[in-house]
């Protein structure tokens, strides 16, 4: 299937967005992804695994690497979200 640079619906999409935008815009709040473990990753380590990240969605391997979505921290409780790579909280990212 092609998608258009502009699909914000795709695994890989996520990845990038979070990991070239780092937050949203507008109101500039850390964006972050769901993993498909349940954990959450922040745009450093994002960008950090990249290879991982984009490897697992590729090879469609479906493990801890795997996003199965995006949000910023506008969206959540920020003491209630640390990310499970670096351990810092939304408030640091
Ligand atoms: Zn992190």
């Amino acid at each position: 299937m092609n998608r258009s640079p502009l699909d914000m619906t795709s695994p890989m999409a996520w990845a990038r967005i979070v990991r070239t935008q780092r937050n949203t815009m507008p109101g500039l709040y850390p964006m972050f992804l769901y993993m498909l473990d349940g954990a959450v990753l922040c745009a450093d380590c994002v960008r950090e695994n990249f290879s991982e990240i984009s490897g697992a969605i590729r090879g469609g391997s479906e493990d801890q690497w795997y996003p199965v979505g995006m949000s910023s921290c506008a969206e959540v409780e920020p003491d209630s979200l640390t990310c499970a790579h670096c351990g810092n909280g939304c408030a640091t990212w």
